[in-house]
């Protein structure tokens, strides 16, 4: 099947795209408004639209989508009944700098979905609300310290962009990271309340806190690390380290910027059943529009809310992102949470497929995570388990390789491998990304 319409893809061409980027280049600091749309060969693409599973880039080539705009787009690009409620609520004006009606019948519809959500405060992007977690966390215990894990990702402030993808020769000891300031500019001092431990460990977590527990704070990580290469917690980890914060008056804070609305309607702290004390939402809350979230125990939450703990946003429950993501979820959570079943499906035929192929052909491609959201590597490993496992064990060249000629033939793929499905992803679409993965294995074989 898949070879019959892998004969007939034909590759895409950039130029309209390249010329695009040189222009970009003199008014843009990199021709892009983040770094990390900086990878794509061979120039940063440029889109004309996007419309359900599908981009179109301004060369005229149509691409079946899993990169969602990083995950986003749960619902795919535009979806119909967003862009309606949208549309309507535009007439309303944008932003009041005060309240309005929807943010309480979000909320109200968030706290029923999350699982640790006593309350919750919204705001415009993770970065910010990472930012506030560790904030209200500090607070709430009077201590320093924050300890994250490698190869974890909570956004690109000073205080927390810390050993995301460390050089493994800047990384230290494997059971002792030595923390790492990847962007230039940060400030040292920031890091210094920062530990990193490695992750999946328990006994490592176990051993900080021994020593250091009555100076910690919080403990954040991702519940399922999507940043690098879509690892679940190994069994009985997320468990182990809820009991020990509790041991040692530590917050035990999930990121769940990707996880939440994708693996579940309640994220993976309801998909994993480990409650934590706060957790931070974004990207699929608001399906595409700029919205995240701070949610969590009445006690500690209520640091923001008495005005002890400072949290603002000029932007915070704009109109358009609150009724965009009070939409989102009444759809995700329709006929108990029916789409994420079709998802799962789909995600289940597409990791099927691609290993199948792989098999066939001779490719170590190894395809792990979640049907929402998984990823892609070549590797000799049957599992990768954490960060080193996977800078150590896998090959970064082959993997660009593999994305750039399934981009070539219409798949468009995250540059770390990483791939998200939506509700619009149709049979049609994953039946055409295995012909192109087709293409793609043959390719990095020869
Ligand atoms: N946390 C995680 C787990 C993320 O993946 C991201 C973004 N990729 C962030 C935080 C930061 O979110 P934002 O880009 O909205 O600031």
């Amino acid at each position: 099947m898949a070879t019959v319409s892998a004969a007939k893809i034909k590759p895409h061409l950039y130029d309209v795209s390249c010329a695009l980027y040189e222009e970009a280049q003199q008014y843009l600091a990199g021709g892009v408004n983040s770094n990390f749309r900086m990878g794509t060969q061979p120039a940063p693409l440029f889109f004309d639209r996007g419309d359900g599973a599908h981009l179109f880039d301004v060369d005229g080539n149509r691409y079946v989508d899993y990169v969602l705009g990083m995950g986003p787009n749960i619902l795919g690009h535009a979806p119909p009944v967003i862009t309606a409620a949208v549309e309507a609520s535009l007439a309303q004006g944008v932003l009041y700098a005060g309240q309005h009606r929807a943010e309480i019948d979000l909320a109200r519809t968030f706290c029923e979905m999350v699982p640790c959500a006593d309350l919750v405060r919204f705001g415009s992007s993770g970065s910010e609300m990472d930012q506030a977690a560790l904030r209200v966390a500090r607070a709430y215990t009077g201590r320093r310290l924050v300890v994250k894990f490698e190869g974890h990702y909570h956004g690109w402030f000073d205080t927390i962009l810390v050993s995301t993808q460390p050089p493994l020769d800047k990384a230290g000891p494997a059971d002792a990271p030595t923390p790492f300031l990847p962007s230039a500019g940060q400030s040292a001092a920031a890091a210094q309340d920062v530990a990193v431990l490695p992750w999946n460990d328990l006994g490592a977590v176990e051993r900080f806190l021994s020593k250091y527990g009555a100076e910690t704070a919080a403990l954040i990580m991702e519940p399922i690390l999507c940043n690098t290469c879509v690892v679940r917690p190994h069994h009985g980890y997320l468990e182990g380290v809820r009991q020990l914060c509790d041991q040692h008056g530590v917050v035990l804070i999930f990121d769940e910027v990707i996880t939440g609305f994708r693996v579940a309607p309640g994220g993976a702290q309801a998909l994993l059943g480990v409650t934590p004390d706060l957790a931070v939402y974004a990207k699929a809350l608001g399906a595409g529009y700029p919205i995240a979230a701070l949610a969590g125990k009445r006690e500690i939450m209520q640091l923001i809310g008495r005005g002890d703990v400072l949290h603002g946003g000029s932007y915070n429950t704009n109109v358009v992102s609150t009724i965009a993501a009070l939409h989102a979820l009444e759809e995700l959570d329709r006929d108990d949470g029916a789409a994420y079943l079709e998802m799962e499906r789909q995600g289940n035929v597409l990791m099927e497929g691609l290993r199948r192929l792989a098999k066939r052909i001779g490719n170590k491609l190894l395809v792990q995570g979640l049907p929402t959201a998984f990823n892609t590597c070549f590797t000799d490993r049957r599992e990768i388990v954490d960060y080193r496992d996977y800078a150590q064990h896998t090959d970064a060249e082959c993997l660009r390789f593999f994305l750039k000629v399934l981009q070539d033939h219409g798949v468009r793929v995250t540059s770390r491998g990483t791939w998200f499905l939506s509700t619009a992803h149709t049979d049609q679409d994953i039946e055409d990304t295995l012909a192109a993965a087709e293409i793609a294995l043959q390719t990095v074989r020869e």
